[in-house]
């Protein structure tokens, strides 16, 4: 396989040109997403039925994430009114669906760590976007797709599956800069060295990423961001992790060495992707990163690369997630 030049991987040139959102753009695509998941129909076994295209206009006039305070409380989905009102009725539902945004914590300029739950099964698994930053922040924008997507279609979830969507988890380095800038917190560390595994706080250069001076921190975990999510990924024993990334180099699973978990899951999501897997080797010694902390955990974790700094890849992610819900890691995967 060849080997991306360093251009190809992170130019510390590039400024990704759609990095402001484009609300017109983004609700097509999730119109379209919608309107093809409605005619595809769900495999998930739920027999809630599609919404109405008057409410589910009305979902996507939001054009915006449901504001619910309330984080301790299971919350109701919420539905939108077909009236000219601003903000969205909250209609109460029997099921404790959707929560959100729960706020786990602050990064360490005081910004918001949001998380979105959806489904209440037993099996609690995660998907973490942004940890690089504005540097990644396509990542950040195809979380978003995906809790438009879920909010307005549901039953995608399994009956057994607890998803949580962190769409941000570096909102200083996302708020600072959309070129490589922006890719540490705003303590110049880089989120995903900080973690407690295989830690250092500097590390060989050789293969790496050294567009900019990073540090993995003064100490493992030395991070609010950092903690914050290792707290929620313990409190809530979560079994399986996607950490999005941009981008190029594919599908990495956790461990060193990857364990069978991680494997298996990152099996599974390259049969439904172009991703390359297993992932292109530039010789980087990764130290402290999230995957790796998960794996000693025992849970089975991945990281993706988008295909560029621009796209979502929402269509192959959509592909990704279903099969990230419905993976079964005592499972062979088909
Ligand atoms: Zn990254």
């Amino acid at each position: 396989m060849t080997i991306p030049t360093s251009t190809q991987i992170d130019s510390p040139d590039y400024i990704p040109r759609h990095l402001t959102k484009n609300p017109a753009r983004g609700l097509l695509i999730v119109a379209i997403t919608l309107s093809t998941l409605l005619i595809s129909g769900c495999s998930s076994g739920q027999s809630a039925s599609p919404p109405t295209p008057t409410a589910l206009s009305a979902q996507l006039e939001q054009n915006s994430h449901p504001k619910i305070t309330e984080e301790t409380t299971a919350l109701p989905l919420p539905i939108a009114t077909p009236t000219p009102a601003s903000s969205p009725t909250i209609a109460p539902t029997p099921s404790p669906f959707l929560r959100g945004p729960i706020v786990i914590g602050t990064s360490v300029a005081g910004r918001e760590l949001e998380v979105f739950q959806f489904g209440s099964g037993d099996s609690q698994r995660m998907i973490v976007a942004g940890i690089h930053g504005g540097y990644e922040g396509n990542t950040i924008r195809l979380a978003d797709e995906l809790i438009q997507v879920l909010t307005a279609k549901p039953d995608l979830i399994p009956p057994t599956v607890t998803l949580y969507i962190l769409r941000s988890l570096n909102p200083d380095g996302e708020a600072r800069s959309e070129s490589y800038k922006g890719r540490t917190n705003e303590n110049l560390v880089d989120l995903n060295r900080n973690w407690p595994a295989y830690w250092q706080s500097t590390w060989p250069l050789e293969g790496c990423w050294t567009y900019t001076y990073v540090s993995g921190g003064s100490h493992p975990a030395s991070e609010p961001e950092t903690r914050a999510l290792m707290n929620f990924l313990l409190t809530y024993r979560i079994e399986a992790l996607i950490s999005y990334h941009s981008a190029v180099l594919g599908i990495f699973p956790g461990g060193q060495p990857p364990d069978p978990a991680s494997i298996s899951l990152a099996e599974a999501i390259s049969k439904v992707s172009d991703y390359p897997y297993p992932p292109i080797e530039t010789g980087c010694q990764y130290t402290g990163q999230l995957i790796d902390w998960a794996s000693l955990q025992g849970i089975a974790a991945v990281d993706i690369e988008l295909t560029n700094h621009e796209d979502t890849d929402l269509w192959q992610n959509l592909k990704v997630l279903e099969t990230f819900l419905t993976w079964d890691q005592a499972q062979p995967n088909p």
